[in-house]
């Protein structure tokens, strides 16, 4: 199963996928993820890249491409299936995809669009908390850890994402509606498009995500 998550930054994405991906025994590829990785690690790339993250803009399509290239190539023989999350993010990216999975004799199979309103993503992303240890996802409010700054599932410390605060968070904002919003059609054109809301608790969307994969709704 071959799976896009689509939606604006906090929408739920990692959230759901770090929820299910166990579940479904499927691979769970998150370019912020990897994008973190490489600055942490004071990479070439990370290096390079740092600046647009923290503007709130776009690391480069060829970039991006080049890392998802890379994970799929070295997993793609073990059969998985994937669950891509914060990929593709522009059109270009989108047909990208579409290559670098064909290359690999695989295709989507959908894309789940998780319709969220603004005032929910700004709640979610002001009061997200990420472990610094295992990436684990938390919210000051809605999904607080048990222990005060620690994490629950390895104990490790979490901490603000530094492009989570307001500017860069309406950065954000307006570089998905011009970017990536448009991509909901491309895939709407394929025929290959589900929404969910993605305004309800987590384990909602969860739900609404087994249903579909049940073929109980479409
Ligand atoms: P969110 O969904 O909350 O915005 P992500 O972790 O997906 O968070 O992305 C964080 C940042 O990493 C983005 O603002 C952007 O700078 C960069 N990034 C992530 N994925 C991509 C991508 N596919 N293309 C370009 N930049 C990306
Ligand atoms: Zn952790």
């Amino acid at each position: 199963m071959i799976i896009v998550l689509l939606g604006a930054p906090g929408a739920g994405k990692g959230t759901l996928a770090g929820a299910i991906k166990d579940e479904l025994a499927i691979h769970h590829i998150s370019t912020g993820d990897l994008i973190r990785a490489e600055i942490k690690g004071g990479t070439a790339i990370g290096l390079e890249i740092k600046r647009y993250v923290e503007s709130g803009g776009l690391v480069p399509d060829e970039v991006v491409t080049r890392m998802i290239e890379a994970k799929v190539k070295a997993t793609a023989s073990d059969k998985k299936g994937y669950m891509f999350d914060g990929f593709p993010r522009t059109s270009a990216q989108a047909s990208d995809l579409d290559k670098v999975l064909a290359a690999n004799g695989l295709s989507i199979d959908f894309a789940l669009y998780m319709e969220a309103s603004l005032e929910v993503v700004l709640q979610r992303l002001t009061g997200r908390r990420v472990c610094k240890k295992c990436g684990a996802l938390f919210h000051l409010t809605n999904m607080p850890s048990r222990k005060e700054g620690i994490c629950d599932v390895c104990g490790g410390e979490l901490y603000q994402r530094t492009d989570d605060n307001k500017e860069t968070i309406m950065k954000r904002m307006s570089v998905y509606n011009e970017q990536t919003r448009p991509i909901i059609d491309f895939y709407k054109g394929q025929g290959k498009l589900k929404t969910v809301n993605a305004d309800t608790g987590a384990d909602d969307v969860r739900k609404a995500l087994l249903q579909i994969l049940n073929g109980k709704k479409s």
